[in-house]
């Protein structure tokens, strides 16, 4: 497809060119179209791959299943618990659950789905890390933080530690979403302080580990 193609969006009816929605846009799996700000009525959940996997009548469905999320997010949802670092209104809240519905959803996201109890099938922590520096000073200071983390890490399950020669700048918990026709994982970032602060890096992996086991025994309780 040359740079200067007009396509349709199959949402809404709009061309797709290079000002409107070419480079936001998706490819649907039938080749049907979709402008940016179509995709933009879509789950943010959902990765290139799972567009692909849609179809035209897909899209339309999940319009119509995201409009009842946003309704019942609005209207049913009751907050009965909060998964955050820090205390209060100052801490950073990764996820909503309502134990009267069995629901849960990512917090400190726009628009988010209601997830059931049951479709979270499984949950594992994925580390990014960076490679230690060759500068010896620089080393020794991160080596030093590595050795903080990992004595703090360490007495959170689940929480990873650093693997050798390197440092870990961030933690991401991802869920294993079932009985959802198009969103197979949900993502949830965790920065890690890169300084020596013992009470964020605390709070840091202590929010991961009761992610973990929030995630661990929702099935049972769904
Ligand atoms: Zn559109």
């Amino acid at each position: 497809m040359g740079l200067f193609d007009k396509k349709t969006c199959t949402g809404c009816g709009k061309k797709i060119g290079v000002l409107s929605g070419f480079f936001s846009g998706q490819t649907l799996g039938d080749g049907s179209k979709l402008c940016g700000e179509c995709v933009k009525k879509c789950s943010s959940e959902l990765r290139d791959a799972d567009f692909k996997r849609m179809t035209e009548a897909d899209f339309l469905q999940h319009v119509v299943a995201r409009d009842e999320d946003r309704r019942r997010y609005a209207q049913e949802f009751v907050r009965t618990r909060t998964i955050q670092s820090g205390d209060g209104a100052l801490g950073t809240p990764y996820v909503y659950a309502d134990d009267t519905h069995g629901w849960w959803v990512r917090a400190n996201v726009n628009d988010p789905d209601v997830f059931t109890y049951k479709q979270a099938a499984g949950v594992m922590v994925e580390s990014q890390t960076m490679t230690l520096s060759s500068d010896e000073d620089r080393r020794r200071r991160e080596m030093e933080w590595v050795q903080l983390y990992n004595s703090i890490a360490g007495g959170y399950p689940g929480v990873p530690l650093c693997p050798p020669n390197k440092r870990i700048t961030g933690l991401k918990v991802k869920v294993t979403i079932t009985g959802h026709p198009f969103i197979t994982e949900v993502n949830i970032p965790v920065s890690i302080n890169a300084t020596n602060v013992q009470m964020l890096l605390r709070e840091e992996c202590r929010v991961v580990s009761e992610m973990v086991q929030f995630f661990m025994t929702l099935r049972m309780q769904g």
